[in-house]
């Protein structure tokens, strides 16, 4: 279903306020907020026409809805893809991904750095299915490149990555993918559209995790794939369908609202996180920073020129330890002063957030698969809000200037 009454070449920061469907009879100004299950056809015989997808309309809000699907309608908008299809979180977008694309006797190249759900996702659940995967360097091109087989179907990376801020290069990995028949996925959760548009790069699927910068103010969960109309509608939309792991109408509307003051959070949230990045950089307790912004960090360059000349709103950094003991005692002592900033492991809030991913994210993963990922028990990671600067950077200071 189209939005029609836009006419073409709109700038993103309108498409962000107004791509959406058609406006109701009513002429709201604001979308509307259709909390409905089902809908009342007009005739048995357009009713069987619309099951039968022969007939645009809409029939059952596990198919779809208009508030979902405006939301749809305006993210594709600001990826710069042809459609987009929501899902009831960020993690159910890529089961929905593999649903879709994989079968049995597939295989998956997968950076180790990814999201620490992603991880036991491909390594357990679609394992349980016949599909493997290899684990590679987020930043090793070659490794990539060394890990297809024929049966290779799909490239799946994210970044920045969470928690290290590690930066892939999307051009290359498409590449790669597209010379051996595959699929490049790319998880834009962390630089959004607002700062890197993978599909301008050769990604074919973008994954959102719409509870983080999408909403932006940390307050439902959801997830999203950005495609073709054509994989919308043949690929993803049979699937979701029967397996109904479709967003709700509510948190579709949050998203709506969301997504019209992305770009004025996340450039406001990045600057600040550039001056804490800085900031921790001079103070003597701090190992080391992980953030794309600084000049410190492996992908400086790739960064700047992928993501917009612009680092994006979170950022790690190493408390410093003589053991690994220690350092999870100095990281847990710098959390437990804080007294402004939350303690929760969540990002893209307005409210600035703080965690430890050894024993939280990344809490299920091995031993190995964590030092795999680099997280060590001394690390800490921000997800910057709009606090200010001075007030972010006195509660950090409480702990680390007692350690
Ligand atoms: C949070 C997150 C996810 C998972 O999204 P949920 O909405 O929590 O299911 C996936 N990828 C990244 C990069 C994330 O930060």
């Amino acid at each position: 279903m189209k939005q029609t009454h836009l006419p073409e070449g709109l700038h993103n920061d309108t498409l962000a306020v107004r791509a959406a469907l058609e406006r109701s009879q009513y002429g709201e100004n604001s979308e509307a907020l259709y909390l409905t299950s089902g809908y009342v056809q007009n005739s048995a015989a357009s009713s069987a026409a619309r099951f039968a997808m022969e007939e645009e309309g809409f029939t059952y809000s596990r198919v779809s809805n208009p508030t979902v699907t405006s939301m749809e309608i305006r993210l594709a908008a600001l990826e710069g893809t042809e459609a987009a299809i929501a899902t009831s979180s960020g993690m159910s977008a890529i089961l929905l991904l593999g649903m879709a694309l994989l079968k049995a006797g597939d295989h998956v190249i997968c950076s180790q750095s990814v999201f620490g759900s992603v991880i036991p996702m491909f390594s357990r659940e679609f394992a349980k299915f016949g599909v493997e995967t290899t684990f590679v360097s987020q930043t090793d091109v070659e490794a990539w490149k060394a890990a297809v087989r024929p049966t290779t179907k799909l490239l799946f990376a994210e970044t920045p990555t969470n928690p290290l801020t590690e930066v892939c290069d999307i051009q290359a990995l498409a590449d790669i993918a597209h010379g051996a028949g595959a699929f490049l996925a790319v998880d834009n959760c962390f630089a959004t559209p607002v700062l890197q548009r993978p599909a301008s790069l050769g990604a074919d699927f973008i994954i959102h995790s719409g509870t983080k910068f999408l909403d932006g103010q940390g307050r439902v969960m959801a997830g999203a794939i950005c495609c073709t109309q054509k994989q919308r509608d043949d690929m993803f939309l049979p699937v979701i369908r029967t397996c109904g792991m479709v967003l709700a109408p509510f948190n579709a509307w949050v998203l709506l609202k969301g997504m019209e003051t992305l770009a004025l959070r996340v450039k406001a949230q990045s600057e600040t996180t550039l001056a804490l990045a800085h900031w921790l950089e001079a103070q003597p307790q701090v190992a080391r920073v992980y953030y794309p912004g600084l000049a410190s960090h492996p992908q400086h360059e790739l960064a700047m020129r992928q993501q917009s000349g612009c680092g994006g709103a979170v950022l790690s950094f190493e408390v410093k330890a003589p053991d690994v003991e220690s350092a999870r005692k100095n990281a847990f002592h710098v959390l437990d002063s804080m007294q402004v900033l939350s303690l929760c492991t969540n990002l893209g809030d307005t409210k600035t957030l703080a965690a430890h991913p050894a024993s939280t994210s990344h809490g299920r993963l091995s031993e190995v698969q964590r030092q795999a990922a680099g997280i060590g028990q001394g690390l800490i990671r921000v997800a910057v809000g709009l606090d200010h600067i001075n007030d972010i950077t006195a509660d950090l200071a409480r702990g680390l200037q007692t350690i």
